[in-house]
């Protein structure tokens, strides 16, 4: 039995798989705000470029990879599949538990994915510069490679409280080429509207994704991109899936269940779409598990409503799941999970019932983080270990039943530049969030009144 199982570069997929094609409920549109009609492409185009909102509206099965792009993908794909076997053992579970490793990408996670077929994108347009927000820094570090590749411009907004706290993404971000300011900054009206209130904000992805756009729409030769949510960045993600599959055939293995921590929703419809084809298809059974932190349950607790995916309501309005656009997650160390929102796709597989969801509190993530370092020796994201905790839960419960299910996850990224959020789980700084539905209720309301969600 192989320990990894690694592919060629000539395995790289030719295609990303569009899953909207075999979805039995499709989407519902995006809506303008202001005329509640649903949004064109000339809604979108002062923001993204062409290249982009074609696929985000396309009903193809499967859209052609650019040679330059799959040249670029080169320097880390085929991301390399792991049997857990160290992990196995220490469960002494019946199950075999397989995981997709992303962090062996330039910035340490599957961002990349689709960042650098955003730039592209942008640099056949002529677009000389992309602006963005990024929490944790991870898709901030991901666009700044991209734009690398690309000689394009690249401006990155980072939520206050992170830009204070991790320093070296943002000196990674420096080191390929891209300028970072604390958001919410004064360069932006978004911005200065907030600090006027509240001068020592710590900030939230909201108000730095609303700058960002701010930056983009006063320029003809500035587009804005984001590294989540929306149905491109989905699409792009799909190679982790496709690999998986090829990756699993080669070990004579097929999953029961595919599990991945869900932000906005694009590393776990990067994994599991491929395998959810399948089931529309062939009807196969897999199981498809998004795992989100329990200070920031969109899914298990959020409504399926339309919201803005922004908090200055620069954005159209999306048909999803949310917390409500003004919502405010504690300051958990999982940044990248911190969202109100959960992308249109996800949003609709949940709600028909198509994949399942779970919400799992920061202490058992860590928990389960430190076991998977001591014996598979990958130290994980945060965010990613939201994804192992779930595995191991699945795990346990087949040693409980007797049953030599076979769980793949994905391990979306590496934690080496998240150190001090170990040092503070060490500490015993963290805690579990104790979440209360009156936080919610205010949010939700101001979200209910909007136009489309009361007709
Ligand atoms: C951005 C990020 C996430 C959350 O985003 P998704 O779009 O839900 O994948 C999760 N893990 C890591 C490591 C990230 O960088």
């Amino acid at each position: 039995m192989a320990k990894k199982i690694q592919l060629n570069e000539s395995d790289i997929p030719t295609h990303w798989y569009n899953v909207i094609s075999d979805m039995p409920n499709k989407p519902q549109p995006p809506l303008n705000p202001e005329t509640g009609e649903p949004a064109g492409p000339e809604d979108l185009s002062p923001i993204f470029p062409m290249g982009l909102i074609e696929q985000e509206v396309s009903a193809e099965p499967k859209i052609e990879i650019p040679d330059e792009v799959r040249d670029i993908y080169r320097i880390w794909r085929p991301s390399p599949m792991y049997r857990a076997t160290q992990l196995e053992k220490a469960l002494d579970t019946p199950a075999k538990i397989y995981y997709k490793y992303e962090g062996v990408s330039p910035s340490g996670s599957h961002k990349p994915n689709t960042a650098v077929p955003q730039v592209y994108y942008n640099k056949q347009e002529g677009v000389k510069s992309i602006t963005t927000e990024t929490g944790a820094g991870q898709w901030g570090t991901a666009l700044a490679f991209a734009c690398a590749q690309f000689d394009i411009n690249c401006e990155v907004y980072m939520v206050r409280i992170s830009y204070d706290q991790k320093p070296y993404r943002k000196v990674m971000m420096n080191t390929f080429g891209a300028d970072v300011y604390p958001s919410p900054s004064d360069r932006t009206q978004a911005g200065r509207n907030v600090l006027a209130k509240d001068p020592d904000t710590s900030g939230s992805l909201g108000i730095a994704i609303s700058e960002a756009i701010e930056r983009a729409v006063q320029d003809e030769q500035t587009k804005y991109s984001l590294g989540s949510v929306l149905n491109h960045v989905l699409l792009h993600q799909t190679v982790i899936g496709q690999e998986a599959m090829k990756q699993l055939e080669y070990a004579g293995d097929y999953p029961d269940v595919v599990v991945a921590p869900l932000g906005g929703g694009s590393n776990f419809a990067g994994i599991s779409f491929p395998f959810l084809k399948n089931n529309l298809r062939e009807g196969k059974n897999t199981r498809f598990v998004a795992v989100e932190p329990a200070s920031c349950p969109k899914l298990t607790k959020g409504e399926f409503m339309y919201d803005f995916g922004d908090s200055a309501g620069y954005t159209p309005l999306l048909p999803m799941y949310t917390l409500g656009h003004n919502f405010t997650p504690a300051a958990i160390h999982a940044g990248g999970l911190r969202y109100h929102g959960a992308s249109v796709l996800c949003s609709q597989l949940l709600k028909d019932e198509l994949i399942e969801a779970v919400a799992i509190q920061q202490l058992e993530c860590f928990e389960a983080g430190v076991l998977f370092a001591k014996t598979e020796g990958i130290i994980a994201a945060p965010e990613a270990t939201h994804g192992i905790a779930q595995a191991i839960r699945e795990a346990e419960r087949a040693k409980e039943e007797g049953t030599e299910k076979t769980i793949l996850f994905n391990l979306c990224g590496h934690g080496f530049v998240d150190m001090s959020a170990y040092e503070d789980y060490f500490a015993g700084k963290l805690s579990d969030h104790s979440f209360t539905d009156e936080q919610l209720k205010q949010n939700l309301q101001e979200v209910r009144d909007l136009a489309p969600n009361r007709g």
